[in-house]
C-alpha cells in the first residue's frame, strides 16, 4: 500500500522493464543515453521488486523489447519465468514486425501465460502503422492482449500519436496503451491527433517534464478511467514517480483509479 496525505492506495506499475542478468547493465545504459536521462536504477527484476514494493506497490507490468526478430522467443521466455518467481509481476510479450507466424507466435505468448504485447517502434524502427503490424493488432484484440506502445518522440516519426490514430481509424475497437501521457515530448500532438474507445495512456516518463495543469489535461482527454500509473523502471525511481504522480492533485478517487482501479479491470485482476 501506498500512503499519501493520510489515505492508503493500492498501487500497480504498469509499465516496468526487466532485463536478464547478464546484459541489465549496459541495456539500462543503452536506453539511459538513448533519452539522455540518467537512469534511476539497473533494471533487474530483484531491483524492481525491492524498490517498487520497498514504495508500496504490488503490482507490475513487466516487459522487454526485442530489436532483432531473433530475441522473441528468448525474451518472452524470460519474462514469463520471472513472472513465475515474482507473483506481483505480469508479463508481456515482445513482439517484432518481421514475424511472419503472428498466430503461431501469439499462441506462444498466451501459452507463456503474458498478457499483453509490448513494442517500442523507435528501437524497433518501425512505424506504428507499418501494414506488416494492422494482422497483429487485429489478432491482438480477437485474443483481449492489449498492445502497450512507446508512443512519441519528436526527435523521430515512427511512434507518433498520429501514427497510432491511422491505427485506430482502422481498427477502433483495438485495446491498447499509448505509453507517456500519449506521446513523449509530443504531449500536445498526443491530446490533438488522438483518442479512441480504448486507448489507455500511462504516466511514465512525462511527469518530470510535464507541468501538473499540462498532465492533467492530458488525463482527462484520454480520460481518467483510461489512465495508468508507470514508472518505466529503470528510468524513473518508483517512489519519486509516486511523488510526481500525487503532486498532479486529482481526487482521492481519480488517484485509486489510475493507481489500481483501472490496471485491475483492463487485466481482470480479482484483487
Ligand atoms: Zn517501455
Amino acid at each position: 500500500m501506498v500512503l499519501h496525505d493520510g489515505v492508503q492506495y493500492r498501487a500497480a506499475d504498469a509499465h516496468a522493464h526487466i532485463y536478464p542478468g547478464k546484459i541489465a547493465e549496459k541495456a539500462t545504459a543503452s536506453v539511459g543515453s538513448f533519452y539522455d536521462i540518467p537512469m534511476g536504477n539497473v533494471g533487474l527484476p530483484h531491483v524492481l521488486w525491492e524498490a517498487g514494493g520497498g514504495a508500496g506497490i504490488d503490482r507490475f507490468l513487466v516487459c522487454s523489447v526485442a530489436t532483432k526478430v531473433e530475441q522473441v522467443r528468448s525474451i518472452n521466455e524470460f519474462i514469463a519465468q520471472k513472472c513465475r518467481k515474482y507473483p506481483q509481476f505480469l508479463g508481456f510479450g515482445a513482439w517484432h514486425q518481421d514475424i511472419e507466424d503472428i498466430e503461431g507466435e501469439m499462441d506462444e505468448i498466451e501459452r507463456l501465460g503474458l498478457r499483453g504485447i509490448k513494442v517500442h517502434p523507435d528501437f524497433q524502427r518501425f512505424q506504428i502503422d507499418d501494414p506488416r503490424m494492422l494482422p497483429v493488432y487485429e489478432e491482438a484484440s480477437r485474443r483481449g492482449l492489449p498492445v502497450l506502445f512507446h508512443t512519441g518522440d519528436s526527435r523521430m516519426d515512427f511512434s507518433s500519436p498520429r501514427r497510432l490514430m491511422a491505427v485506430l481509424n482502422k481498427l477502433p475497437d483495438f485495446t491498447c496503451i499509448a505509453a507517456h501521457l500519449g506521446g513523449y515530448t509530443e504531449w500536445d500532438t498526443a491530446r490533438r491527433e488522438l483518442r479512441g474507445t480504448n486507448v489507455y495512456i500511462d504516466t511514465s516518463s512525462s511527469l518530470f517534464a510535464v507541468s501538473p495543469e499540462k498532465a492533467r489535461e492530458s488525463i482527462y482527454h484520454f480520460g481518467v478511467e483510461h489512465t495508468l500509473f508507470g514508472t518505466d523502471f529503470p528510468m524513473w525511481k518508483p517512489d519519486e514517480e509516486l511523488e510526481r504522480f500525487f503532486a498532479l492533485g486529482l481526487s482521492e478517487e481519480e488517484n485509486r483509479a489510475v493507481l489500481y482501479g483501472n490496471f485491475q479491470r483492463l487485466f481482470h485482476l480479482d484483487g
